[in-house]
């Protein structure tokens, strides 16, 4: 069996806590190692490496934290076929897919390699007789990030590219679920001449974040994961005084408009509902066609498509999509999915029996579709985080808009339609983070920043893009003036520039 432990200051250490979690195979159902979870002394050991290592790394200049990045893409683009397998192997998605992942984080690495140009600040000469004013962004410190399992890759180096560009340590908490790709990403970032100390990756659950959040030398926590534990850790970070951004669940609508090309709207749902078996907090969970013709013609394309998903383990190079990430996740999806049964939608697909011969303990389940789901219902209200696409049948634009403008979550959002008044007007109403015209997935490239609203995100500032470098920096504004440019003696009333 094999043992994953953290990496701190620079290598790979054993855990010394005693206490572990299995890492399984999803198509299989087989454990394949074992994860070390961080005891508050070893996460201690980490922040200790990271606090002796950061000034140093804070006073490099920018291009040389520069150039450690662009050898980091080098390496990641060099590995990448390897790191793809590492991926699939604990989180079950397609090769393909895992690349995808690992792909996006690689552009964050990319965005941050102008760091030199990002991190510049503002200077105004004369601000007053003689003073001069400027502000310069600083580092943090320390920082941590603690990460979900469906992006092992992508998210991880949302966070640490930028926090780490901008002269902070980090301590990476990844999911104990797939560990693996995190811990090879240190390596890689060491191989790229990142200093020892400066990303530590520490392993654990609840107590780790525990830990993180009672830690006082980490300045700066970013989260991603479910909405409960998104806002718990966001109330704890604040209460405990450091910066907080959390990002938490979704429940992402589709507005299919009567004007629509059809084919390309089934299309954009197949591939949004279904990739990754619909565990992505940018997934479409919710298709509301605009009008009986629409919402007919809809279903009509969609039941044969569901039908036809070709479902695998990552070692297929056909599927469409793999197994959930657990047993647990996929209890809890079956569960949802009857209980959608049970309240009256009609299920026109069912995948709750889907069996592939072989992989007959693999957390498989095959797309489901449900027709008629009405707002007061479970499976409409909760994130189901698996293959599950649910048809909700608006009436007019004004009815299919105010669904999700009600609903608890503002991730992402999608309309479909030929009209661009239709679409100026739900850009400029809808209140969600991230929106699609004509576009399913709107997650935003790494130099514009991504993050939803509501219950989606806790704090104020985004991932990637310019947000990230606000995030991971402190501003500092300084007035300043020479001896010479002092001219009167004591000054007793509010400096002004009347
Ligand atoms: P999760 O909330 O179970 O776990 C996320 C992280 O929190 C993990 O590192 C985990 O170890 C830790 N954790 C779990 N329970 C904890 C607790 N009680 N106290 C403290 N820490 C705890 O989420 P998940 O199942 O790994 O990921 C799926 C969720 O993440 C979905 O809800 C999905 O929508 C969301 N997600 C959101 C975004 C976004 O950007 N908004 C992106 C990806 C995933």
């Amino acid at each position: 069996m094999r043992d994953i432990g953290h990496f701190i200051g620079g290598e790979h250490v054993a855990g010394t806590s005693g206490r572990t979690s299995d890492v399984f195979n999803p198509a299989t159902g087989e454990v394949q190692a074992r994860v070390s979870l961080a005891s508050d002394t070893e996460l201690a050991q980490a922040v200790a490496n990271a606090v002796a290592a950061q000034p140093k790394w804070a006073a490099t200049n920018p291009q040389r934290r520069a150039r450690v990045f662009m050898k980091f893409v080098q390496l990641l683009n060099e590995n990448m076929d390897d790191l793809a397998e590492l991926l699939s192997r604990e989180h079950g998605k397609t090769i393909e897919d895992a690349k995808g992942d690992l792909q996006r984080g690689l552009e964050v690495c990319e965005f941050v390699i102008g760091i030199p140009h990002l991190q510049k600040s503002e200077f105004t000469e004369g601000a007053g007789p003689n003073i001069d004013m400027y502000s310069i962004r600083q580092a943090v410190g320390v920082g941590a990030g603690i990460t979900p399992f469906n992006f092992p890759a992508m998210i991880p180096m949302w966070m640490f590219a930028p926090a780490i560009a901008c002269g902070n340590a980090f301590i990476l908490k990844p999911s104990e679920r797939d560990p693996s790709v995190p811990l090879r990403l240190a390596e890689l970032m060491i191989e790229a001449g990142l200093p020892a100390g400066i990303l530590n990756v520490v392993n654990g659950d609840k107590q780790a974040v525990d830990a993180i959040l009672a830690h006082p030398d980490i300045s700066a926590i970013s989260f991603v994961g479910s909405t409960p534990i998104a806002r718990a850790v966001y109330a704890s970070a604040a209460a405990n005084g450091k910066r907080a951004q959390c990002f938490g669940g979704a429940k992402n609508h589709m507005i299919i408009m009567p004007d629509a090309d059809l084919d390309q709207a089934a299309n954009a749902l197949m591939g949004a509902g279904y990739g990754s078996a619909g565990e992505r907090c940018m997934a479409i969970a919710v298709a509301v066609p605009v009008g009986k013709e629409t919402a007919d013609r809809l279903v009509q394309k969609l039941i044969p498509m569901v039908e036809a998903l070709h479902v695998g383990p990552y070692t297929d190079e056909k599927a469409d999509m793999g197994p959930l990430v657990s047993r647990q996740a996929q209890e809890r999806v079956l569960g949802l999915i009857d209980k959608g049964v049970e309240e009256g939608a009609d299920l026109i697909v069912d995948g709750r029996d889907f069996k592939l011969q072989g992989y007959e303990n693999g957390y498989f389940v095959g797309g489901c579709l449900f027709d008629n789901v009405t707002e007061d219902m479970d499976i409409y209200k909760t994130e189901i985080f698996g293959p599950v696409l649910s048809v909700v049948r608006a009436n007019t634009y004004e009815e299919a808009l105010a669904l999700p403008m009600k609903h608890e979550y503002g991730n992402g959002v999608a309309i479909y339609t030929r009209d661009g008044d239709a679409a100026r007007d739900f850009a400029s109403r809808i209140n969600i983070g991230m929106v699609g015209i004509n576009v399913p997935i709107p997650v935003p490239l790494a130099y514009h920043s991504f993050g939803g609203w509501k219950s989606s995100s806790f704090g104020d500032l985004n991932q990637h893009g310019t947000d990230s470098i606000r995030f991971w920096t402190r501003t500092k504004t300084i007035t300043s003036r020479w001896p010479s440019g002092i001219k009167s003696g004591a000054e007793f009333v509010m400096p002004t520039m009347r």
